[in-house]
């Protein structure tokens, strides 16, 4: 058996794999796409010490980082179970079982698309998902965010700062986020609200976003806003059915963790985007999935020998 097996092959998998094997531990990272998320990025402008690079690029380095040690990189395989017994963890793979003393979960996330025309094909050229990364993009033009949720009005406030101006785009007839947040986005003078509004399509020239169409659902009618970025704050869904029934989640699907990555159950640890660890980042995931290695290693060394 393994001593970490770490289930996930994106910035926290890395990070992980790369800790594990430094204590000259038997290590292997499994992932269906080593660099995870990063794959879908353009520009990542926000890695400090690495002023600019692109998502191929940090993949790139990240498999590099990953072979300049000895472990295990299991590639094209998905984790659709995990069972502890007697201080010993299963991952059931596409191609089989794998057994280890302890178990990194750093399967990530995916955000929540609109499923509407223009969504894939402007993405990255006006369509976006992340104002943490993307904002400064837009320094000066118009943009709109989509959900009215916590993390929609969040990323209003944060933007309203950035660009030009904000349009919030609701499909309720009330925004759901917390009383505090609305208070505050109220008090800033180039955000508007719209609420009742079914968003039905991103506009474009064809090179990049020029436009949002939606349907007013109080009166049918359908209207346009002219703008140059689209932030989609729909959700982030946590790539974690996969461990129904195996570790403590919130309602979320959010691994709940400590602060040493350790899950409900010992000798099983996660880190980054899958998990509750708040801000979802690369270079946060990557000191997350340090912690939860070095986490995997102090319960390691508290048991009795293999
Ligand atoms: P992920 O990157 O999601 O990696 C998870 C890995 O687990 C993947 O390899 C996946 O294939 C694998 N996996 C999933 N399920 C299973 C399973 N059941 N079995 C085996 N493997 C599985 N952050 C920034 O800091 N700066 C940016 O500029 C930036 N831009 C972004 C742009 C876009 C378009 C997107 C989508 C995200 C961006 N982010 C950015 C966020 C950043 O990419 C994530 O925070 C980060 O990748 C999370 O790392 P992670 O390792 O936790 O998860």
């Amino acid at each position: 058996p393994y001593d970490v097996l770490v289930v996930g092959a994106g910035p926290a998998g890395a990070a992980a794999a790369v800790y594990a094997a430094r204590k000259g531990i038997r290590t292997a990272m499994v992932g269906s796409r080593v660099g995870g998320q990063v794959l879908d990025t353009e520009a990542i402008d926000n890695l400090i010490s690495v002023p600019h690079t692109t998502g191929p690029k940090l993949a790139d380095a990240l498999r590099a980082h990953v072979n300049d040690y000895d472990i295990d990189v299991i590639e094209r395989q998905t984790a659709s179970t995990l069972e502890t017994d007697d201080g010993m963890t299963t991952v059931r793979l596409t191609d089989g079982d794998l057994r280890a003393r302890s178990v990194v979960i750093a399967t990530g996330a995916r955000w929540r698309n609109l499923g509407v025309p223009g969504e894939e094909e402007y993405r990255t050229k006006g369509v976006t998902y992340c104002p943490h990364c993307d904002g400064p993009l837009f320094k000066g033009k118009k943009v709109a965010v989509i959900g009215g949720g916590n993390s929609g009005i969040e990323a209003a406030i944060d933007l309203a700062g950035v660009v030009d101006h904000v349009t919030v785009v609701e499909f309720l007839d009330v925004l759901k986020a917390d009383d505090v947040l609305l208070r505050t986005l109220k008090s800033l003078p180039n955000v508007d609200v719209i609420t009742s509004a079914r968003t039905t399509q991103i506009l474009g020239d064809g090179s990049k976003v020029t436009g949002l169409e939606y349907e007013d659902r109080t009166s049918g009618e359908v209207k346009t806003i002219e703008l140059a970025g689209v932030f989609v704050q729909i959700g982030l869904l946590p790539n974690t059915e996969w461990l129904e029934g195996a570790v403590e989640r919130t309602g979320r699907g959010e691994v709940v963790i400590d602060e040493r990555g350790g899950t409900s159950v010992p000798g099983v640890f996660a880190a980054g985007d899958c998990t509750t660890q708040p801000y979802k980042q690369i270079i946060i995931s990557m000191g997350a999935g340090a912690t939860a290695a070095l986490g995997a290693f102090d319960h390691l060394i508290r048991q009795n020998p293999a």
